[in-house]
């Protein structure tokens, strides 16, 4: 297996940890709950990073295992924070799986995304001031591109994940047809459990997730079946696709406020080492809740015909372009996907070495897997 000792200088890139001054005590084995499954978790990680073991990385799914609860940080003696380094895997893994190098980019000089994210609202935002004809039909035409756009970058980042994981140190396509184990990965995926079943039950963290993850759903769903034209109607405030919007427009300012409050206060572990990408990523999701709620009452109050409510709709919909175009692809956002995949290639994994899986060869085997 080939070493590359530039590696632990690399991942030092993608957060702030100190893994260098780890002396293999074990705390954070024994406190870590994904430890009760595999015996090492995180160790063997972190000496993966110590020792340049740069393919045993990028073949394992067990950083999207981690749940960020920072019990591991708490023990560690040596303050190397082995959350905040499971965290910056997680960071350099969406570098590693983007096919365009964007991420890669992005994460190491966070200021080129930021100052590409204001400089694309700002335009966005004075082109949709200027723009004479129906705004209602570009803002419809927008939201037909969003879900196209984001499922072609989620396609290709999980067949990049499969093919790290499982084609290139298998040499052979696996699958787990236990309807278990789909269950499993979505239920997870979709409520984030996980958050709640720390020593500490860190349920802020839990809620704000399930905030902003029910409302930005409901969003999407009301865009894409035009539920959602407040230039082209006016909406009765107790309407049930009004109470939606409501519904989303709250959560997700609700849910993105309590993200930023957690970072601003680092009120936990897990809150503790905001890399500029997190700041992006929970601002943008404040600024989007708050301008669908702002256009919704101004809808209700003023009417369809109103300036007021042109000005703020034209607001959100260029924080939304920017956010589906610079953020989403290339921040944590793809995490969602990323971590039911990783569980259900765990059990895939696990059953390709006890013989149970679906498997078709299709190359030579290149490197072994850590998890
Ligand atoms: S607790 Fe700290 S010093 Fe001990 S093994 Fe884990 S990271 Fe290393
Ligand atoms: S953050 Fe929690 S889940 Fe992740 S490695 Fe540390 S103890 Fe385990």
């Amino acid at each position: 297996m080939q070493v590359h000792p530039e590696l632990l200088d690399e991942l030092k890139q993608y957060g702030t940890f100190d893994i260098s001054a780890c002396f293999n005590c074990g705390n954070c084995t024994a406190v870590c709950r994904l430890a009760q499954t595999d015996a090492s978790f995180p160790r063997r990680l972190i000496r993966c990073g110590q020792t340049g073991l740069q393919d045993s990385i990028q073949t394992t799914v067990n950083p999207w295992l981690c749940y960020y609860c920072g019990e591991c940080s708490e023990t560690c003696p040596r303050q190397a924070s082995p959350a905040e380094y499971m965290m910056a895997l997680r960071r350099y893994l969406i570098g590693q799986y983007d096919i365009t190098g964007i991420s890669k980019l992005f994460f190491r000089n966070s200021w080129v995304q930021s100052i590409l994210t204001v400089a694309m609202l700002i335009a966005l935002f004075a082109g949709f001031m200027s723009y004479v004809g129906d705004f209602g039909k570009l803002a419809a035409m927008l939201e037909v591109f969003f879900p196209v756009y984001v499922s072609v970058v989620i396609v290709l980042y999980l067949f990049q994940i499969y093919r790290y994981v499982i084609i290139k140190p298998l040499g052979q396509l696996a699958f787990s047809i236990r309807p278990r184990h789909f269950y499993e990965a979505l239920y997870h995926g979709f409520t984030q459990i996980n958050f709640t079943r720390c020593e500490k039950a860190d349920l802020w963290r839990w809620r704000s997730h399930w905030l902003v993850m029910s409302g930005y759903v409901i969003t999407l769903l009301l865009s894409n079946l035009h539920l959602l034209e407040p230039l082209h109607r006016q909406y009765t405030p107790f309407a049930p696709v009004s109470l939606l919007i409501w519904y989303a427009g709250l959560s997700v300012t609700v849910g993105g406020g309590l993200m930023l409050l957690r970072r601003v206060r680092k009120s936990s572990e897990s809150s503790k080492h905001s890399h500029p990408s997190d700041w992006l990523f929970v601002t943008a999701l404040f600024l989007i809740g708050l301008t669908v709620l702002a256009t919704h009452i101004a809808n209700v109050a003023f009417g369809p015909e109103s300036a007021i409510l042109g000005v703020l709709y034209k607001l959100n919909i260029a924080i939304e372009t920017t956010w589906i175009v610079i953020v989403v692809p290339f921040s944590k956002w793809i995490h969602i996907f990323f971590r039911p995949l990783a569980i259900y290639l765990h059990h895939t994994l696990r059953e390709v070495q006890q013989g149970t899986a679906f498997t078709l060869k299709i190359g030579q085997r290149q490197g072994s897997s850590v998890a």
